[in-house]
């Protein structure tokens, strides 16, 4: 979930509070070459969801973030995020919020020529309980900080 070079939108006025985009997992957002930011909640939640120490979860799988302020996820040789394996990610109750805020929360011009996510209005995805708190971030603090 790399977005290198892109002009991003974080949570603002501009985000259309009508619409639901429904991720259908199609995996391509976690393909992109670039950061996958993690916060220190973040880190926390991850490291306890594997059962791994908390350092040795950062040694192993982060890397600083590409204007190294902060930390991100490391990626394998061919841009793909760590953490994606066999098109699922291993980490998908605790994913970071910019994994759980695209294309909701935040996005960038152009981004439905590269997402595949369906809008749903509003009401109808609250009602069939797509849109849930835990959907947008598992670090409350994170959502809206700027990406
Ligand atoms: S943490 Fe999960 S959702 Fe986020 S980029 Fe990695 S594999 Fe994709
Ligand atoms: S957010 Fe979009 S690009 Fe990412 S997995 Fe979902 S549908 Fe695919």
């Amino acid at each position: 979930m790399g977005f290198q070079g892109w002009s991003i939108r974080s949570m603002g006025a501009d985000l259309d509070s009508e619409t639901w985009y429904q991720c259908d997992r199609c995996t391509a957002c976690c393909k992109w070459p670039g950061d996958v930011k993690v916060e220190d909640e973040e880190v926390t939640a991850i490291a306890k969801f594997l059962e791994m120490d908390e350092d040795a979860f950062i040694q192993r799988f982060t890397r600083l973030r590409m204007n190294r302020n902060g930390l991100s996820l490391i990626e394998r040789d061919n841009d793909e995020c760590i953490m994606l394996e066999n098109d699922r990610c291993l980490i998908q109750e605790v994913k970071p919020f910019q994994c759980k805020g695209f294309p909701n929360r935040w996005n960038f011009k152009d981004w439905e020529k590269v997402c595949q996510a369906k809008p749903v209005p509003m009401a109808q995805a609250l009602k069939m309980g797509l849109v849930e708190e835990g959907d947008l971030s598992a670090n409350h603090a994170a959502r809206g900080s700027e990406l």
